[in-house]
Protein backbone atom coordinates (compact mmCIF):
# COMPACT_ATOMS: atom_id res chain seq x y z
CA UNK A 1 0.00 0.00 0.00
CA UNK A 2 1.14 3.70 -0.66
CA UNK A 3 1.31 6.29 2.03
CA UNK A 4 -2.31 6.74 3.34
CA UNK A 5 -4.18 10.08 2.47
CA UNK A 6 -3.09 11.94 5.22
CA UNK A 7 -4.29 15.89 5.89
CA UNK A 8 -2.29 18.58 7.60
CA UNK A 9 -3.76 17.54 11.02
CA UNK A 10 -2.56 14.29 10.75
CA UNK A 11 -6.24 13.10 9.75
CA UNK A 12 -6.37 9.43 7.85
CA UNK A 13 -9.31 9.71 4.76
CA UNK A 14 -10.43 5.66 4.36
CA UNK A 15 -13.84 6.47 3.87
CA UNK A 16 -15.33 7.57 0.39
CA UNK A 17 -18.82 9.21 -0.31
CA UNK A 18 -19.77 8.96 -3.46
CA UNK A 19 -23.04 10.61 -4.89
CA UNK A 20 -24.30 8.62 -8.07
CA UNK A 21 -27.41 11.63 -8.83
CA UNK A 22 -28.56 14.74 -7.90
CA UNK A 23 -32.00 13.52 -9.06
CA UNK A 24 -34.71 12.36 -5.86
CA UNK A 25 -37.96 11.48 -5.98
CA UNK A 26 -38.96 13.47 -2.61
CA UNK A 27 -38.48 17.17 -1.57
CA UNK A 28 -37.23 16.95 2.13
CA UNK A 29 -37.48 20.77 3.04
CA UNK A 30 -33.78 20.69 5.20
CA UNK A 31 -32.19 19.36 1.48
CA UNK A 32 -34.11 20.58 -1.80
CA UNK A 33 -35.93 23.31 -2.97
CA UNK A 34 -39.55 22.85 -3.49
CA UNK A 35 -39.78 23.29 -6.83
CA UNK A 36 -37.68 24.56 -10.32
CA UNK A 37 -35.18 22.42 -9.26
CA UNK A 38 -32.05 22.46 -11.78
CA UNK A 39 -30.93 19.09 -11.89
CA UNK A 40 -27.41 18.06 -13.48
CA UNK A 41 -27.84 17.24 -17.52
CA UNK A 42 -27.07 13.72 -17.04
CA UNK A 43 -23.87 13.69 -19.50
CA UNK A 44 -22.61 15.52 -16.30
CA UNK A 45 -22.70 12.43 -14.67
CA UNK A 46 -20.09 10.12 -13.69
CA UNK A 47 -20.29 6.97 -15.42
CA UNK A 48 -20.32 3.46 -13.70
CA UNK A 49 -17.02 2.97 -15.46
CA UNK A 50 -15.49 6.20 -14.04
CA UNK A 51 -16.66 5.57 -10.97
CA UNK A 52 -14.94 2.32 -10.62
CA UNK A 53 -11.69 3.88 -12.08
CA UNK A 54 -11.12 6.58 -9.74
CA UNK A 55 -11.73 4.00 -6.88
CA UNK A 56 -9.46 1.91 -7.94
CA UNK A 57 -7.25 4.61 -8.09
CA UNK A 58 -7.82 5.71 -4.31
CA UNK A 59 -7.57 2.10 -2.93
CA UNK A 60 -3.85 1.80 -2.98
CA UNK A 61 -4.42 4.38 -0.95
CA UNK A 62 -6.00 3.21 1.97
CA UNK A 63 -9.15 3.99 1.14
CA UNK A 64 -11.14 0.54 2.11
CA UNK A 65 -14.59 2.17 2.96
CA UNK A 66 -17.29 3.64 0.48
CA UNK A 67 -20.86 4.45 0.82
CA UNK A 68 -23.30 5.76 -2.04
CA UNK A 69 -25.75 8.14 -2.45
CA UNK A 70 -27.58 11.21 -3.79
CA UNK A 71 -29.69 12.66 -4.86
CA UNK A 72 -31.16 9.59 -4.21
CA UNK A 73 -29.26 6.58 -5.48
CA UNK A 74 -31.99 3.88 -6.14
CA UNK A 75 -33.22 6.74 -9.19
CA UNK A 76 -29.95 6.03 -10.85
CA UNK A 77 -30.60 2.95 -13.08
CA UNK A 78 -28.97 -0.40 -12.65
CA UNK A 79 -27.48 0.61 -8.69
CA UNK A 80 -26.72 -2.73 -8.07
CA UNK A 81 -24.36 -3.40 -11.05
CA UNK A 82 -22.85 -0.60 -9.43
CA UNK A 83 -22.35 -1.92 -6.40
CA UNK A 84 -21.42 -5.56 -7.52
CA UNK A 85 -18.47 -3.41 -9.94
CA UNK A 86 -16.89 -1.84 -6.20
CA UNK A 87 -17.60 -4.91 -4.54
CA UNK A 88 -15.52 -6.41 -6.51
CA UNK A 89 -12.61 -4.38 -5.99
CA UNK A 90 -9.62 -5.73 -3.69
CA UNK A 91 -9.05 -3.81 -0.79
CA UNK A 92 -12.75 -2.55 -0.46
CA UNK A 93 -13.74 -4.05 2.95
CA UNK A 94 -17.50 -2.31 3.35
CA UNK A 95 -19.72 -1.11 0.89
CA UNK A 96 -22.95 1.06 1.70
CA UNK A 97 -26.12 2.68 0.68
CA UNK A 98 -28.22 6.04 1.94
CA UNK A 99 -31.37 6.01 0.17
CA UNK A 100 -34.66 7.45 1.17
CA UNK A 101 -36.84 4.05 0.62
CA UNK A 102 -39.47 4.92 -1.95
CA UNK A 103 -37.93 2.57 -4.12
CA UNK A 104 -36.74 0.11 -1.97
CA UNK A 105 -38.67 -2.67 -1.54
CA UNK A 106 -38.37 -2.91 -5.91
CA UNK A 107 -34.51 -2.85 -5.04
CA UNK A 108 -33.73 -4.59 -1.76
CA UNK A 109 -32.98 -8.03 -2.97
CA UNK A 110 -30.64 -6.86 -5.86
CA UNK A 111 -28.61 -4.77 -3.76
CA UNK A 112 -28.66 -7.76 -1.41
CA UNK A 113 -27.53 -10.09 -3.61
CA UNK A 114 -24.92 -7.66 -5.29
CA UNK A 115 -22.82 -7.48 -2.15
CA UNK A 116 -24.56 -4.68 -0.52
CA UNK A 117 -24.28 -5.02 3.23
CA UNK A 118 -25.13 -1.62 4.79
CA UNK A 119 -27.95 0.16 4.31
CA UNK A 120 -29.62 3.18 5.93
CA UNK A 121 -32.69 4.52 4.94
CA UNK A 122 -33.68 7.87 5.89
CA UNK A 123 -37.41 8.58 7.61
CA UNK A 124 -38.61 11.53 9.38
CA UNK A 125 -41.31 10.89 10.81
CA UNK A 126 -43.27 7.78 11.96
CA UNK A 127 -46.75 9.08 10.57
CA UNK A 128 -47.89 9.86 6.83
CA UNK A 129 -48.86 13.36 7.68
CA UNK A 130 -45.84 14.63 9.12
CA UNK A 131 -43.77 12.42 6.07
CA UNK A 132 -45.96 14.95 3.84
CA UNK A 133 -45.05 17.70 5.90
CA UNK A 134 -40.99 17.05 5.63
CA UNK A 135 -41.19 15.71 1.89
CA UNK A 136 -43.19 17.75 0.29
CA UNK A 137 -44.11 14.13 -1.07
CA UNK A 138 -45.94 11.27 -0.27
CA UNK A 139 -44.58 8.08 0.34
CA UNK A 140 -44.66 7.24 3.87
CA UNK A 141 -46.27 3.77 3.28
CA UNK A 142 -43.65 3.26 0.82
CA UNK A 143 -40.57 3.84 3.05
CA UNK A 144 -41.88 1.75 5.55
CA UNK A 145 -42.66 -1.24 2.84
CA UNK A 146 -38.93 -0.46 1.80
CA UNK A 147 -37.60 -1.09 5.30
CA UNK A 148 -39.41 -4.60 5.61
CA UNK A 149 -38.05 -5.53 2.32
CA UNK A 150 -34.44 -5.28 3.35
CA UNK A 151 -35.07 -7.08 6.88
CA UNK A 152 -36.48 -9.68 4.48
CA UNK A 153 -33.68 -9.51 2.13
CA UNK A 154 -30.92 -10.05 4.85
CA UNK A 155 -30.19 -6.16 5.34
CA UNK A 156 -29.01 -7.02 9.48
CA UNK A 157 -29.60 -4.42 10.84
CA UNK A 158 -31.19 -1.62 9.12
CA UNK A 159 -30.16 1.69 10.25
CA UNK A 160 -33.18 4.05 9.90
CA UNK A 161 -31.86 8.09 10.06
CA UNK A 162 -33.98 10.94 11.45
CA UNK A 163 -32.90 14.73 10.88
CA UNK A 164 -33.50 16.43 14.16
CA UNK A 165 -35.29 19.50 13.60
CA UNK A 166 -36.85 21.81 16.53
CA UNK A 167 -40.53 22.07 16.25
CA UNK A 168 -40.87 18.75 13.74
CA UNK A 169 -39.17 15.84 15.75
CA UNK A 170 -40.05 16.28 19.04
CA UNK A 171 -43.32 14.48 18.98
CA UNK A 172 -41.99 11.29 16.91
CA UNK A 173 -38.65 11.28 19.41
CA UNK A 174 -40.77 8.37 21.38
CA UNK A 175 -42.58 6.60 18.47
CA UNK A 176 -38.88 6.28 17.04
CA UNK A 177 -37.56 4.59 20.41
CA UNK A 178 -40.30 1.99 20.45
CA UNK A 179 -39.89 1.59 16.44
CA UNK A 180 -36.12 0.79 17.29
CA UNK A 181 -37.00 -1.44 20.48
CA UNK A 182 -39.72 -3.58 18.00
CA UNK A 183 -38.33 -3.56 14.40
CA UNK A 184 -34.67 -4.42 15.38
CA UNK A 185 -33.58 -1.32 13.12
CA UNK A 186 -31.47 1.03 14.78
CA UNK A 187 -32.92 4.66 14.42
CA UNK A 188 -30.15 7.54 13.99
CA UNK A 189 -30.99 10.90 14.92
CA UNK A 190 -29.10 13.98 12.75
CA UNK A 191 -29.01 17.12 13.75
CA UNK A 192 -29.81 19.53 10.68
CA UNK A 193 -27.15 21.10 9.34
CA UNK A 194 -26.86 24.49 7.29
CA UNK A 195 -27.40 22.42 3.71
CA UNK A 196 -30.57 23.45 2.98
CA UNK A 197 -30.77 24.75 -0.55
CA UNK A 198 -33.51 27.28 0.73
CA UNK A 199 -30.39 28.35 3.18
CA UNK A 200 -33.58 28.60 6.16
CA UNK A 201 -31.05 26.44 8.69
CA UNK A 202 -30.99 28.46 12.00
CA UNK A 203 -28.81 27.44 14.99
CA UNK A 204 -32.38 27.54 16.86
CA UNK A 205 -34.07 25.20 14.47
CA UNK A 206 -31.77 22.30 15.25
CA UNK A 207 -32.97 19.59 18.54
CA UNK A 208 -29.82 18.87 20.07
CA UNK A 209 -29.27 14.99 20.68
CA UNK A 210 -29.03 15.85 24.78
CA UNK A 211 -32.29 16.89 24.37
CA UNK A 212 -33.63 14.01 22.40
CA UNK A 213 -31.24 11.64 25.02
CA UNK A 214 -33.10 12.52 27.82
CA UNK A 215 -36.89 12.46 26.73
CA UNK A 216 -36.27 8.87 25.46
CA UNK A 217 -34.64 8.32 29.12
CA UNK A 218 -37.52 9.66 30.88
CA UNK A 219 -40.24 8.40 29.29
CA UNK A 220 -39.38 5.09 28.04
CA UNK A 221 -36.40 3.91 29.48
CA UNK A 222 -32.49 5.23 30.15
CA UNK A 223 -30.29 5.35 27.63
CA UNK A 224 -26.42 3.66 27.90
CA UNK A 225 -23.92 4.51 25.50
CA UNK A 226 -22.43 1.32 24.02
CA UNK A 227 -19.19 0.34 25.19
CA UNK A 228 -16.01 -0.03 22.95
CA UNK A 229 -17.12 2.52 20.10
CA UNK A 230 -15.03 3.62 17.29
CA UNK A 231 -13.96 6.90 18.56
CA UNK A 232 -13.41 8.24 14.83
CA UNK A 233 -17.43 7.58 14.01
CA UNK A 234 -19.33 10.03 13.67
CA UNK A 235 -22.10 8.56 15.56
CA UNK A 236 -22.37 7.77 18.85
CA UNK A 237 -24.54 4.95 20.01
CA UNK A 238 -26.81 3.76 22.86
CA UNK A 239 -28.90 1.06 23.74
CA UNK A 240 -31.96 1.23 26.17
CA UNK A 241 -31.05 -0.62 29.65
CA UNK A 242 -32.73 -3.30 29.04
CA UNK A 243 -30.78 -3.96 25.86
CA UNK A 244 -33.56 -4.02 23.80
CA UNK A 245 -32.77 -1.18 20.88
CA UNK A 246 -30.23 1.13 19.66
CA UNK A 247 -30.61 4.62 19.08
CA UNK A 248 -27.34 6.80 17.61
CA UNK A 249 -26.74 10.45 17.43
CA UNK A 250 -24.81 12.28 15.20
CA UNK A 251 -24.49 15.32 16.87
CA UNK A 252 -22.55 17.71 14.26
CA UNK A 253 -24.07 20.91 15.25
CA UNK A 254 -24.07 20.44 19.10
CA UNK A 255 -20.68 18.56 19.06
CA UNK A 256 -19.02 18.66 16.05
CA UNK A 257 -16.62 15.50 15.33
CA UNK A 258 -14.37 17.05 12.78
CA UNK A 259 -11.30 15.93 14.45
CA UNK A 260 -11.64 12.84 14.08
CA UNK A 261 -13.16 12.74 10.37
CA UNK A 262 -12.09 10.40 7.50
CA UNK A 263 -14.10 10.99 4.94
CA UNK A 264 -13.74 12.67 1.80
CA UNK A 265 -17.01 13.23 -1.52
CA UNK A 266 -17.12 12.71 -5.04
CA UNK A 267 -20.04 14.46 -6.27
CA UNK A 268 -22.27 12.96 -8.65
CA UNK A 269 -20.16 15.19 -11.37
CA UNK A 270 -17.14 14.11 -10.68
CA UNK A 271 -15.87 16.83 -8.17
CA UNK A 272 -14.41 15.90 -5.51
CA UNK A 273 -14.47 17.60 -1.70
CA UNK A 274 -12.76 17.58 1.24
CA UNK A 275 -15.60 18.13 3.79
CA UNK A 276 -19.26 18.26 3.19
CA UNK A 277 -18.58 22.20 4.03
CA UNK A 278 -16.05 22.90 1.78
CA UNK A 279 -16.31 26.00 -0.02
CA UNK A 280 -14.01 24.79 -2.74
CA UNK A 281 -13.73 21.34 -5.10
CA UNK A 282 -11.62 19.55 -7.40
CA UNK A 283 -12.59 18.74 -10.93
CA UNK A 284 -11.93 15.24 -11.22
CA UNK A 285 -14.01 14.49 -14.18
CA UNK A 286 -11.83 16.80 -16.03
CA UNK A 287 -9.04 14.86 -15.29
CA UNK A 288 -11.08 11.72 -16.12
CA UNK A 289 -12.27 12.32 -19.49
CA UNK A 290 -9.60 14.67 -20.73
CA UNK A 291 -6.32 11.85 -20.35
CA UNK A 292 -5.97 12.21 -16.68
CA UNK A 293 -3.12 9.60 -15.63
CA UNK A 294 -3.56 7.42 -12.47
CA UNK A 295 -0.97 9.84 -11.33
CA UNK A 296 -2.35 12.89 -12.23
CA UNK A 297 -5.74 12.26 -10.48
CA UNK A 298 -3.97 10.69 -7.26
CA UNK A 299 -1.69 13.66 -7.08
CA UNK A 300 -5.13 15.51 -7.42
CA UNK A 301 -6.81 13.89 -4.60
CA UNK A 302 -3.56 14.39 -2.28
CA UNK A 303 -3.64 17.84 -2.46
CA UNK A 304 -7.04 18.31 -2.08
CA UNK A 305 -6.97 16.53 1.39
CA UNK A 306 -3.72 18.47 2.22
CA UNK A 307 -5.88 21.74 1.56
CA UNK A 308 -8.68 20.07 4.44
CA UNK A 309 -9.65 22.58 6.85
CA UNK A 310 -9.64 22.13 10.71
CA UNK A 311 -13.36 21.80 10.89
CA UNK A 312 -16.61 23.41 9.83
CA UNK A 313 -17.28 26.72 11.26
CA UNK A 314 -21.19 26.12 12.17
CA UNK A 315 -21.09 27.63 15.46
CA UNK A 316 -19.28 30.91 14.62
CA UNK A 317 -20.46 34.01 12.93
CA UNK A 318 -17.40 33.01 10.49
CA UNK A 319 -19.53 29.98 9.13
CA UNK A 320 -20.53 30.28 5.04
CA UNK A 321 -22.97 27.97 3.77
CA UNK A 322 -22.02 26.01 0.74
CA UNK A 323 -23.32 26.96 -2.52
CA UNK A 324 -23.95 23.53 -3.10
CA UNK A 325 -27.16 22.05 -1.37
CA UNK A 326 -26.92 18.27 0.12
CA UNK A 327 -28.68 17.18 -2.40
CA UNK A 328 -26.25 18.24 -4.56
CA UNK A 329 -23.12 17.25 -2.67
CA UNK A 330 -24.48 13.91 -1.54
CA UNK A 331 -25.10 13.42 1.78
N1 LIG B 1 -31.71 10.55 -0.69
C1 LIG B 1 -31.02 9.73 0.22
C2 LIG B 1 -31.58 9.86 1.61
O1 LIG B 1 -32.31 10.81 1.87
O2 LIG B 1 -31.27 8.99 2.42
C3 LIG B 1 -29.53 9.96 0.25
C4 LIG B 1 -29.06 11.39 0.17
S1 LIG B 1 -29.46 12.38 1.57
C5 LIG B 1 -28.74 13.93 1.12
C6 LIG B 1 -28.38 11.70 2.81
C7 LIG B 1 -28.72 12.01 4.24
O3 LIG B 1 -28.53 13.38 4.47
C8 LIG B 1 -30.16 11.68 4.62
O4 LIG B 1 -30.18 10.88 5.78
C9 LIG B 1 -30.75 13.03 4.89
O5 LIG B 1 -31.75 12.98 5.87
C10 LIG B 1 -29.53 13.81 5.35
N2 LIG B 1 -29.68 15.25 5.20
C11 LIG B 1 -30.07 15.96 4.12
N3 LIG B 1 -30.06 17.28 4.38
C12 LIG B 1 -29.66 17.42 5.67
C13 LIG B 1 -29.46 18.55 6.52
N4 LIG B 1 -29.67 19.79 6.10
N5 LIG B 1 -29.04 18.31 7.78
C14 LIG B 1 -28.83 17.05 8.23
N6 LIG B 1 -28.98 15.94 7.46
C15 LIG B 1 -29.42 16.13 6.21
FE1 LIG C 1 -33.97 13.57 -1.49
FE2 LIG C 1 -32.44 12.54 0.41
FE3 LIG C 1 -32.47 15.20 -0.03
FE4 LIG C 1 -34.60 14.03 1.02
S1 LIG C 1 -32.56 14.14 1.96
S2 LIG C 1 -34.60 15.51 -0.66
S3 LIG C 1 -34.58 12.08 0.06
S4 LIG C 1 -31.73 13.67 -1.41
Amino acid sequence: MQLPLIDTFGRTHNNLRISVTDRCNIRCFYCMPAENVQFMPRNDLLTFEEIERFVRIVVPWGVDKLRLTGGEPLVRRDLPVLVEKLAAIEGIRDIGVTTNGILLAEQAQDLYDAGLRRLNVSLDALNADKFREVTRRDGYEKVIEGIHAAQAAGFRPVKVNAVSIRGITESEIVGFGHFARETGCEVRFIEYMPLDADAAWEREKVLFAAEIIEKLSQELRPLVPLANQDPRAPATDYEFDDGVGRIGFIASVSRPFCMSCNRFRLTADGKLRNCLFSLEETDIRALLRGGGSDAEIIQAVRDSILEKKEGHEINTARFVQPARPMYSIGG
